[in-house]
């Protein structure tokens, strides 16, 4: 099918953006990578009366060590992430999840802002986001607001973003010590079930994509000292809806496989 057809436009500063928002209101809708909008207003899923190509905003690019925190533009797409020696040094997780993201073709034109922005379940930058207690920086007309990603992803494809706002960046904490892991019928393929999880200072925080409608944090099963016992605390952590192919018991099974799997690189000591 082809997508209905709407007006585009490109701004090249962010108060230029900022107005085309204000102005078309719910007409108006965010174009970043456009590898999840795009085949969405091709299936005539959505029908907005204008597209504001994000592209030409330089304030949304870049990766830049920030102290403690590494800053990442929202649009950076996935492939930089996954070949950034930054990310690589400073929030391994992203690096090592990036690869999981769809094929090479997909990576280079998705960013990091639109992941996060579709929040889409299953998405692999979610969940780490949470594992990583990142803070999304959203920008509007009335000023900056800097979110929580535990405060973020609010239901499925629902966030904290209000309307108007652009979601700039996000700043991930450093965390040498992480893991991420997955299981998906293909490689490249949305995944059944996956897991982000880092271990610092403050103890482990383990969070499962794919299973809800949101990315969760296990929390009994990241404070448990034990793996049997983390196993026995996710049960009560996670509740994953069935999918067409997999029960909720299978997905259960399957998250706790990927916990035992990650457990051993999170339980060493500092
Ligand atoms: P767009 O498609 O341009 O936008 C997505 C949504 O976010 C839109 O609603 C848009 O308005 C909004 N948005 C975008 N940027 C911002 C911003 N800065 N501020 C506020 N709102 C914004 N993703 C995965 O995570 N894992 C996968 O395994 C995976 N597999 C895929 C397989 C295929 C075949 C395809 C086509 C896509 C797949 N994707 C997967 C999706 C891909 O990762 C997208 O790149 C990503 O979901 C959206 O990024 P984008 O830059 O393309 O955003």
């Amino acid at each position: 099918m082809k997508a209905p057809s709407f007006a585009y436009a490109k701004p090249s500063a962010l108060d230029e953006a900022f107005e085309l928002l204000e102005r078309h209101g719910e007409g108006a809708r965010i174009l970043a990578g456009g590898q999840s909008l795009i085949p969405s207003l091709n299936m005539r899923l959505s029908s907005p009366q204008i597209l504001v190509d994000i592209a030409g905003l330089p304030h949304l690019k870049g990766i830049s060590l920030q102290q403690d925190r590494l800053r990442i533009g929202a649009l950076v797409t996935h492939a930089e992430i996954e070949s950034s020696a930054e990310v690589r040094t400073h929030v391994p997780l992203l690096a090592d999840a990036a690869p999981h993201i769809a094929h090479p073709a997909i990576r280079n034109r998705g960013t990091l802002g639109g992941s996060l922005a579709l929040a889409d379940p299953a998405a692999e930058y979610p969940a780490c986001a949470l594992a990583l207690n990142a803070t999304l920086v959203l920008l509007g007309r009335k000023g900056e607001r800097r979110v929580p990603a535990s405060s973020f992803f609010k239901g499925l494809f629902e966030t904290d973003l209000r309307p108007g706002e652009i979601l700039v960046a996000a700043e991930f904490p450093r965390v040498e010590r992480s893991v991420f892991l997955e299981l998906a019928r293909r490689h490249g393929d949305y995944a059944i079930i996956g897991l982000a999880a880092v271990a610092d200072r403050s103890g482990r925080r383990v969070a499962f994509l794919g299973a809800g409608a949101t990315p969760i944090l296990a929390k009994g099963a990241s404070s448990a000292s034990t793996v049997e016992e983390a196993l026995k605390k996710l049960e009560k952590d996670l509740h994953p809806p069935a999918d067409l192919h997999h029960s909720s018991a299978t997905k259960l099974h399957l998250a706790k496989v990927l916990l035992t799997r990650a457990w051993t690189t999170l339980a060493k000591p500092h």
